[in-house]
């Protein structure tokens, strides 16, 4: 550590930065750390509670068993639980479950069907700790400004260093921002454009201490004809202990604090509509509620000469599609990877960027863009029925994952683009679906949860 004699400040030099020590900064830092880069990571915060983004898809455990975090290994420090099913409730009192076919785990297909829910404060503090002991240096400080060369010219722009608000400049060679969707510092920085799927959401959660403890998933949705969805999440993160989490659009959730609820009381009162939630929250009550707001949208062109954007501060995936986790594990992988190839380079070579650029935006915009039309919005949700509409869903978010998994499309032009294609494909049949559905059955109803979303929350993107 030198400190500069002309000004006030300290600087710092590593070989690699990384911004933010969430999931998907801590993952980069480890992979990158691996490879032999000296890695600073910069992280505001020293504590780390109630932490959501608990249930895993079917490709998650592999990207964490590369972490030194195998499923049985997070099963026996009770950081985990097995997710056996995924059920779907409705406020009618129906239920369904959904899980791949024991078929599948079978030859010729071999597909690991297990798949976990984490415990996130256990679980990232021994990501962290890996970190550490890798040598790992982190900065407790935030993220004000970048420095930046060329900046006028998107292809050959270079971060040179950043600025904490307490005074340090940090200078390296490559740059991560996995700064969050919140913050998502690099895209707000650069202007870069991205795409928004429906309105801003808030979550509201509790870790719950209960008996009535199932290993599996349930999605509670409320989803009356011709409104926009609402739903609530019961995960259950290790013994006894669930997290229950509430999920509704900002103009619900203001409209609930204008009738005079406090936050605790409006996941309460939701609850209330379950006859098994109404249960476990009566008798636990609900400790620490946690809260945030966020925007599912996906920025483009996430990657430049010497920078790389990761994890939700590239793309947000909306909770419910359960891909956040796998989407910042993935990013993370990929990008310390390409960072890791042209090291020597100095500079990420543009058709690189392009490649990792389309697979960030394909995959983002395909699990927003299905859940917005065939979930949330009322169009086709009220004409397929919700469990109908669960089931059409499922089987090309699952299929997507596992194609994405088998192909390793990581450094694949060719792979990346048929990736890309397929999931394009899907989403344009959805589109064309739901705007079909719209001219012929658009109704009073529908019409009206439609206005309660302003234009520039770009409803209707492909
Ligand atoms: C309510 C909710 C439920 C979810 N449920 C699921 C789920 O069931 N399954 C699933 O797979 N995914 C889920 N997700 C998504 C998942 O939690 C995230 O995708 C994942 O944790 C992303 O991690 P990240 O590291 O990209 O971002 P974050 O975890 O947000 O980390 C960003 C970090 O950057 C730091 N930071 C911010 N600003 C600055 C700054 N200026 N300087 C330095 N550091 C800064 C922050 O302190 C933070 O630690 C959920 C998300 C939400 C919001």
């Amino acid at each position: 550590m030198a400190e500069s004699p002309q000004e006030k400040f300290v600087v710092l030099e590593s070989d690699a930065v990384v911004v933010g020590g969430g999931l998907s900064g801590t993952t980069a830092a480890i992979h990158l750390a691996r490879s032999g880069f000296r890695v600073i990571c910069i992280e505001p915060r020293t504590e780390f509670a109630n932490t959501v983004g608990e249930s895993l898809d079917w490709s998650a455990p592999d990207l964490l068993a590369n972490l030194g975090l195998p499923m049985e290994d997070l099963i026996s420090a009770e950081a985990a639980t097995w997710k056996r099913h995924i059920t779907v409730v409705d406020d009618g009192g129906g239920r369904r479950e959904y899980l791949p076919g024991a078929w599948l785990a079978e030859s010729p297909w071999n597909v690991e069907i297990r798949t976990l829910h984490l415990d996130r404060d256990r679980t990232d503090a021994r990501l962290r700790e890996t970190a550490r002991q890798l040598g790992v240096t982190t900065l407790h400080e935030r993220v004000a400004d970048f420095a930046i060369l060329d900046e006028s010219n998107p292809r050959s722009r270079r971060v040179l260093g950043l600025r904490t608000a307490q005074g340090t400049f940090v200078r390296g060679s490559w740059f991560i921002d996995a700064s969050g969707g919140d913050a998502s510092l690099l895209g707000r920085r650069f202007g870069l454009k991205s795409v928004a799927y429906g309105p801003r959401k808030v979550a509201i959660w509790s870790h719950v201490f209960t008996k009535q403890w199932v290993e599996g998933t349930t999605l509670y949705m409320i989803s009356p004809p011709g409104e926009y969805m609402e739903w609530i999440w019961e995960i259950p993160i290790r013994p006894e202990v669930s997290s229950i989490g509430y999920i509704a659009s900002g103009w619900s959730v203001k409209r609930q604090r204008a009738g005079g609820h406090g936050t605790p009381q409006i996941l309460e009162r939701q609850c209330h509509r379950f006859p098994r939630l109404r249960e476990i929250v009566d008798e636990s009550g609900l400790p620490e509620v946690g809260t945030t707001t966020f925007l599912c949208r996906t920025y483009e062109q996430v990657c430049g000469t010497n920078w790389v954007i990761i994890g939700e501060a590239a793309s947000q995936s909306d909770p419910i599609t359960g891909n956040g986790v796998t989407a910042a594990l993935r990013h993370a992988d990929e990008a310390s990877a390409l960072i890791s190839k042209y090291r020597h380079r100095g500079t990420i070579p543009a058709f690189a960027r392009a490649v990792y650029n389309l697979r960030v935006s394909a995959v983002g915009r395909f699990f927003n863009s299905l859940i917005e039309k065939l979930f949330y919005q009322p169009t086709l949700r009220d004409r397929l029925g919700l469990f109908g509409t669960a089931r059409i869903y499922t089987v090309p978010a699952w299929l997507m994952n596992l194609i994405y998994t088998r192909t390793r499309p990581r450094g694949s032009f060719g792979r990346t683009l048929a990736l890309a294609w397929l999931m394009t494909a899907v989403r344009a049949v959805t589109w064309a679906a739901f705007r079909t559905a719209t001219v012929f059955f658009g109704d009073p109803a529908i019409q009206s949860a439609r206005r309660s979303i302003s234009r520039s929350e770009r409803i209707y993107a492909l």
